[in-house]
């Protein structure tokens, strides 16, 4: 889904002594089928810009646009109940939303609400338990008795179980070591590689990531967008970055020691690099 956002900003607490000005007049357009994910340093805005992607929040003042929902600070939350439908969201720890009785019926609560039927819904949530490694064992246990790594599988299970057009990613990896974060980042980009049409936006500590997976990066600083672009584009500007408390990922840094040995002329990418 093309993501537009006119001047849209977001004040906290608006009309309070505890007023914060988190988005300021922020423009960008992203068009549908594209990874791109938003870096910045912590309180730049990256949580407030992607809570407005599904109606979570929406703008004090300006428009954003999700495909043909089009989000004024009037729009009535009523109107957004079909955008959820096609906008999925995976928060940092995300197992803390598991509820139900077994591993099956909270995977096919999602698909139960938005109109299927109870056989339709096991059937989507067998298939999504499949995809994010759960046995079939499991899928009678209480969502509690699993290991932390299984229950965020579940609960992204939940999310894919909708079968979203676009994907919002805001730190799903937080808290898992170093293999689990990349089985799970993994599994993401699988999903998006399924089918032209799905996009998804990863909000990311892990430079790494947003260079290994991203078609485009936003930076944000203080509330706005500061930069946006290919990895390539991003990371070729490292001083700026640290100044903004960002970094380039090892790989990228090799990457352009590599090219400047052979005179920065070399056609490759951080994928070819790790392979
Ligand atoms: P990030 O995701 O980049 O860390 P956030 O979008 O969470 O940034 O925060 C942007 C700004 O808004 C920060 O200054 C933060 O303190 C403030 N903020 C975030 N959530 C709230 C809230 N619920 N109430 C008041 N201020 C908030």
């Amino acid at each position: 889904m093309h993501i537009q956002a006119n001047q849209l900003t977001y004040t906290y607490m608006k009309g309070t002594p505890f007023e914060k000005n988190a988005l300021t007049k922020v423009d960008l357009s992203l068009s549908s089928g594209q990874f791109t994910s938003i870096i910045g340093h912590t309180g730049s805005g990256k949580s407030t810009l992607v809570q407005h992607l599904n109606g979570l929040l929406k703008p004090t003042e300006g428009t954003i646009t999700i495909g043909d929902w089009i989000i004024r600070p009037e729009t009535k939350q009523k109107n957004l109940y079909s955008l959820r439908e096609h906008v999925g969201m995976v928060f940092q720890f995300p197992e803390h939303q598991l509820f139900n009785e077994t591993i099956l019926q909270d995977v096919a609560y999602g698909p139960i609400n938005f109109g299927k039927t109870k056989q339709e819904a096991e059937d989507i949530a067998k298939e999504c338990l499949h995809k994010v490694g759960i046995p079939e064992t499991l899928y009678d246990q209480s969502p509690f008795d699993i290991s932390g790594g299984q229950m965020r599988r579940v609960a992204i299970a939940g999310v894919l179980a909708l079968d979203p057009t676009l994907l919002i990613l805001d730190e799903p990896t937080a808290g898992l070591d170093p293999h689990g974060q990349e089985t799970i980042m993994h599994l993401f980009y699988e999903w998006f590689q399924e089918t032209d049409e799905r996009s998804i936006v990863l909000v990311t500590h892990q430079m790494e990531d947003a260079a290994r997976y991203s078609d485009q990066i936003l930076v944000m600083d203080r509330g706005q967008v500061v930069d946006q672009g290919s990895p390539e584009h991003i990371f070729s500007k490292g001083t700026e970055l640290r100044k903004l408390g960002l970094s380039v990922p090892q790989s990228v840094q090799l990457l352009q020691a590599v090219r400047s040995e052979c005179g920065g002329d070399m056609e490759i990418d951080a994928f070819t690099l790790e392979e």
